[in-house]
């Protein structure tokens, strides 16, 4: 017998057939939109509040148009667009979050931008940048 959830649960994946559904990007938006909500509570100047609720208005908007649309290429296209920038940056903030954590060497950033790991307390050393062989002493 077909109970009212399996209906809804079929017509529901008839619907979405051929749509685009959540990636990556959708729930970036999501999360976006939830902290634009969760801000405009605490906020009481009417005219902040206004730009705070449209901004996530609008937010919703495009995650539900990008779910149900069926244009797949442009999709995959944004959606490859925003993990362009948004990957490195993941990388970045777990990478510091490693250096913090680890007690036993002291990090020093290269003029290049390299990151160079060096023990703590062995004193004077000279470093040479693994990067660009650039040297430098650093107090440990
Ligand atoms: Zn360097």
């Amino acid at each position: 017998m077909y109970s009212f959830l399996d209906r809804l649960r079929n017509s529901v994946a008839r619907f979405m057939y051929g749509r685009y559904g959540i990636d990556q990007l959708g729930w970036a938006t999501l999360a976006v939109e939830m902290g634009l909500t969760i801000v405009s509570s605490f906020v009481r100047v009417r005219a902040v509040w206004m730009v705070l609720r449209l901004l996530a208005l609008a937010l919703t908007f495009i995650l539900v148009y990008r779910m149900f649309s069926r244009n797949m290429a442009k999709r995959r296209a944004e959606n490859a667009w925003f993990l362009r920038w948004w990957t490195p940056l993941r990388t970045g903030f777990r990478d510091a979050r490693y250096r913090r954590a680890d007690k036993a060497h002291k990090y020093v950033r290269c003029e290049c931008g390299a990151w160079c790991r060096v023990p703590r307390n062995v004193g004077k050393v000279e470093l040479i940048c693994p990067k660009c062989n650039a040297k430098k002493i650093v107090k440990t």
